[in-house]
């Protein structure tokens, strides 16, 4: 009997790694054809400082599937990053969010800076800068406009070769910063060596910041870090009207999230920036 149980456990497991490679497979021709036939899209989320006006956009990837809808980029970006299929990818995020955020500027829609998420792969590539000059002279975007948004990950990866990379885009005019604050078990010491501009408390802090005193010592904590490194600081997924209240009375500069705006397509997001106070 435990002969034939060890048998079915071992079918079932190669029909699971089965059916997940063929998923793979599947996932990995879908996303090169959303890749080649428009199938991605930019929507963009307001941050707001603490007077209520506009400090900036973030752009986040959305992948619109002819069948299964808008799929979320915590489900595509891992994969593509497997695959090499991120470098496309990101080419094409870093241009379309640069050639929008032009269109803004030129409109007197924005007066901050475009923030764009990078992938590990894309930033560490030998090409990156070179590929990122190209874009803002393609799009006509100033450098004073773009901000690149980094991961803990990102940065512990190779962090002298991130130091350059860093020092080079501080030059250029573009700044930076570490998203997901928190969440990377790094060490506090390299905010320290690393010309970073911004902090990004991660969302599961703030998220129970009012109730949880172990979240609020935290997001206090980074207030306070960022206040004395010299950095700005923002939280990301403000939902309630307690939270923003919260960390804005613990010295917290910038929000994020859902209670203000949610990340919205260009032409929405046009509408809401006009209707919105601009400094
Ligand atoms: P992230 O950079 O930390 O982006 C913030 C995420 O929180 C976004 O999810 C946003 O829609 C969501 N969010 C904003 N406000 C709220 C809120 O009030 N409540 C809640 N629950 N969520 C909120 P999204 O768009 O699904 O993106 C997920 C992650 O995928 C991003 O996290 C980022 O790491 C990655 N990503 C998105 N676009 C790109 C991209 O173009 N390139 C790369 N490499 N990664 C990207
Ligand atoms: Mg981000
Ligand atoms: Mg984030
Ligand atoms: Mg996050």
């Amino acid at each position: 009997k435990a002969k034939q149980q060890g048998r079915n456990a071992f079918q079932c497991y190669t029909g699971d790694l089965d059916s997940k490679l063929s998923l793979r497979v599947m996932l990995r021709n879908e996303l090169q054809e959303a890749i080649d036939h428009d199938q991605l899209v930019l929507h963009y989320q307001p941050l707001l400082d603490a007077a209520g006006r506009v400090d900036g956009l973030e752009a986040l990837v959305r992948w619109r599937h002819p069948v299964k809808g808008f799929i979320s980029p915590a489900d595509f970006i891992p994969l593509s990053e497997e695959t090499g299929q991120i470098i496309p990818l990101s080419r094409w995020v870093m241009a379309q969010a640069c050639r929008d955020a032009r269109t803004l500027v030129d409109q007197g829609l924005l007066a901050g800076r475009m923030a764009v998420n990078l992938s590990p792969m894309q930033f560490h590539r030998p090409s990156f800068l070179a590929t990122l000059r190209g874009v803002l002279d393609e799009t006509g975007l100033p450098a004073s406009h773009l901000e690149l948004e980094l991961t803990e990950g990102i940065l512990m990866r190779d962090t002298e070769g991130a130091i350059d990379i860093l020092n080079a885009l501080n030059g250029m005019g573009i700044s930076t910063a570490i998203d997901d604050f928190g969440t990377g078990f790094s060490s506090l010491g390299y905010l320290r060596t690393l010309p970073i501009d911004k902090i990004k408390i991660d969302r599961t802090f703030v998220k129970h910041v009012t109730e949880s005193d172990k979240d609020a010592a935290i997001c206090q904590g980074v207030i306070t870090l960022a206040r004395e490194l010299d950095l700005r600081v923002v939280a990301e997924g403000i939902e309630t009207h307690d939270q923003h209240d919260y960390l804005r009375h613990h010295g917290c500069e910038v929000f994020q999230g859902y209670l203000f705006a949610r990340p919205m397509p260009l032409d929405a997001l046009v509408e809401w920036l006009e209707a919105h106070p601009r400094p």
